[in-house]
């Protein structure tokens, strides 16, 4: 018999989307409201909680400069809850599956015989840039998107080449430290300097920035619009799409 059939606990996987509470889906609101404990991630928004006004709240992130969370501590815990049988929600920022460590922490809860469930939400490199009017696999502008961590913890590169080849839509997470080296990389691959790409901060939120111009000039233009992470770069023709304030079209012509 599995552990948590004997207590009734279970963990849900819950995708809090990509900023706004409000892209929360109403599966995540509902499971949030039946929750004994929720583990929050860094970048959730906390109105969130809102929805779980009955849950013990454990912060899981990188709050305060502290160091982040151990992944292994945040899958002992929900083991150990779950087989108290308590309802946890796991709440991350996006989709679970989408670069967040959420297939790990599916497989370390399937090992430990704990009943998981996973609960999709708008990723980041879907909702970002659709809340900015960036379609991004508008018909006749891209055959496809492509995501990709400009980060890894081993420090190995993404085929640049290979990406430049896709003729996709390339959205970059977790790239913004390395901006410079990545358009410098892509451009070397092969794609053309003059193709639109953006760099988005906070989106779907209220203080959302971004910087539009091309993949040659787009490393100096965030840098100048000071942005930071969490932020994605979007480089594709269907940047050129995005519904823009008069000052980014000022700065589009010019880029
Ligand atoms: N699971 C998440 C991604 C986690 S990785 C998802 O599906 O969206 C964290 C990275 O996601 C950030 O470094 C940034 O690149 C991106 N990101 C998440 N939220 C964002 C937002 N509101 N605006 C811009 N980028 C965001």
């Amino acid at each position: 018999m599995k552990r948590n059939e004997r207590t009734g606990g279970k963990v849900y996987l819950v995708g809090a989307g990509p900023g706004d509470p409000e892209l929360l889906t109403l599966k995540a609101v509902k499971v949030l409201a039946r929750a004994d404990v929720v583990m929050i991630d860094d970048l959730v928004d906390r109105r969130v909680l809102e929805h779980a006004p009955n849950a013990r709240v454990v912060e899981v992130g990188k709050r305060g400069g502290c160091k982040s969370t151990p992944q292994e501590f945040i899958e002992r815990l929900m083991v150990r809850l779950a087989s108290r049988g308590k309802i946890v929600a796991r709440v991350k920022g996006g989709d679970p599956f989408v670069f967040g460590r959420g297939g790990e922490e599916a497989l370390a809860l399937a090992r430990a015989g704990v009943e998981c469930e996973v609960i999709p939400g708008i990723t980041a490199g879907i909702g970002v840039p659709a809340a900015l009017g960036i379609p991004v696999t508008h018909r006749g502008l891209a055959r496809g998107v492509t995501f990709v961590t400009g980060h890894t913890r081993d420090g190995s590169e993404p085929d640049w080449a290979a990406l430049a080849r896709t003729d996709t839509t390339l959205v970059i997470y977790m790239g913004m430290q390395r901006i410079a080296h990545i358009t410098a990389a892509l451009q070397a691959a092969g794609m053309v300097a003059t193709l639109p790409a953006v760099a988005i901060q906070n989106g779907t939120m209220d203080n959302e920035q971004h910087a539009i111009a091309t993949l040659g000039t787009l490393a100096v233009a965030a840098q100048k619009a000071k942005l930071r992470s969490p932020a994605l770069i979007v480089i594709g023709e269907v940047v050129a799409l995005a519904k823009v304030e008069a000052d980014d079209r000022a700065l589009k012509r010019t880029a």
